[in-house]
């Protein structure tokens, strides 16, 4: 990548320096090829986010962080480059991968220069405030307790305010790199994980409800791109679970982009296996076949694995005895990330990724048509097979997948 590690041109003319966008990267413990790795597609997913901004970008890798910079002649002015630098600084915090995004002016590597940089940023600052410097790069004349006593006497002198080291009101970060030295105050947590589509593919599962689209989201920062399927109960119920789903899908996309939807209509075969005899297993006979068309999907798709909202005794078909006969149900991995979550703790994070209020909305899910009146907890899967063999269930499945429609962000 030899973008990354070429000189970056001259600063741009700003009196206190370049208002730019640094990014911190996390799974700093990866090592060599998955190490190049994480940076490749991180980088292709930081570019693809950007492009959605509208603001065009420069990408220069450094020791451990990623300097976005506005890139040069398209914008003019300091104001219009600091608004653009904020702009892709909110956006750069959906995108896995990143741990904090910090908006610095980045300035020549002279302590005057960074003495101007801190003193313009604490210009509006009141109460106190701790100088903290590090040297990525050596050679920079000044240690860091140098800069920290030079640049504290400064900020000082111009506004009045007051130093302190253990809890101060203001952080001055100064980082001196190679080719710069990075000024800012604050910073914002990012996203964290890996980037999306380092762990590969998979497809998960999207009913309207809390807990898959929270499973979907933990397991894309775990660096799986997701394709979702939702089955709907149409035409034995209304589109509602569809909008919703489609919505969730949405609201997800900002964390990997170019998100696919593949809807099912699964009326009729619930009814397929109802009239096949399933009765107390009706639920869990529906849950397999979403399985296995999920499973079909997914081998279309390149996909390597399912993704479920399930959680350990949460509603009957999630004791270990019916999660058990699920998984029998197809070859491929099922994930199930919030298996060891309460529902408080899901809807705390439904609430952060901006899903839940999508999830709370009225529907009729498919899974509430034709249910027994006692639901059997612990399935024996000679039974289910049983009544899937009544059905050429593996038909049935390919024919599902094949009839879903699709939609895309
Ligand atoms: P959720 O809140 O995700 O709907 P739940 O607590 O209601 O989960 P179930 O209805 O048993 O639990 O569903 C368990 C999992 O099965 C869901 O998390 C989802 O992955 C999948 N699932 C259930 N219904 C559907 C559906 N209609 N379409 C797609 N996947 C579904
Ligand atoms: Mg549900």
């Amino acid at each position: 990548m030899p973008h990354t590690t070429a000189h970056q041109g001259q600063l741009a003319p700003e009196r206190t320096g370049e208002p730019c966008v640094l990014l911190k990267l996390g799974e700093i413990v990866l090592k060599g090829r998955n190490r190049r790795q994480f940076e490749r597609i991180l980088h292709q997913n930081i570019r693809a986010a950007a492009r959605e901004t509208g603001v065009p970008v420069d990408l220069c890798l450094r020791a451990g962080v990623i300097m976005a910079r506005v890139a040069d002649g398209t914008l003019r002015g300091e104001a219009g480059r600091a608004e653009a630098a904020a702009r892709l600084a909110e956006r750069m915090r959906d995108v896995p991968g990143i741990v904090r995004v910090c908006q610095p002016l980045r300035v020549a590597r002279t302590a005057q220069a960074v003495v101007d940089a801190a003193v313009a940023l604490t210009a509006d600052k009141d109460g106190t405030f701790a100088v903290r410097p590090r040297r990525r790069d050596k050679r920079f004349p000044l240690t860091s307790a140098e800069l920290a006593v030079l640049v504290g006497r400064e900020i000082q002198n111009a506004h009045g305010l007051g130093v302190d080291l253990r809890h101060p009101d203001t952080e001055v970060f100064i980082e001196v790199d190679t080719e710069e030295v990075f000024v800012f105050t604050g910073g914002l947590p990012g996203q964290g994980g890996l980037p999306v589509g380092m762990s590969g593919r998979a497809v998960a599962l999207m009913s309207g409800g809390i807990d898959s689209p929270v499973a979907a989201y933990r397991m894309m920062r775990r660096g799986l791109r997701c394709s979702f399927v939702h089955f709907s109960g149409i035409p034995l119920t209304g589109p509602e679970s569809i909008f919703k789903a489609y919505a969730l899908v949405r609201g997800l996309d900002r964390f990997q982009g170019r998100s696919r939807l593949f809807v099912v209509p699964f009326g009729k075969a619930q009814q397929a296996l109802a009239s096949s005899g399933a009765d107390r297993l009706q639920i869990m006979a529906q849950r397999r076949l979403m399985l296995k068309t999920g499973a079909a999907l997914a081998n279309r798709l390149g996909g390597s694995a399912l993704i479920t909202g399930d959680s350990l005794g949460q509603v009957s078909s999630q004791t270990l005895a019916n999660i058990t006969a699920l998984d029998d149900a197809v070859t491929l991995p099922i994930l199930r990330p919030l298996i060891g979550w309460d529902k408080s703790e899901i809807m705390a994070e439904g609430r952060r990724i901006g899903t839940l209020a999508i999830s709370e909305l009225p529907d009729q899910d498919c899974c509430t048509l034709l249910t027994p009146r006692r639901v059997e907890t612990r399935a024996r899967i000679d039974d289910l097979r049983r009544i899937e063999g009544r059905l050429d269930v593996a038909d049935l499945a390919e024919e599902l997948a094949m009839s879903a429609q699709e939609y895309r962000q």
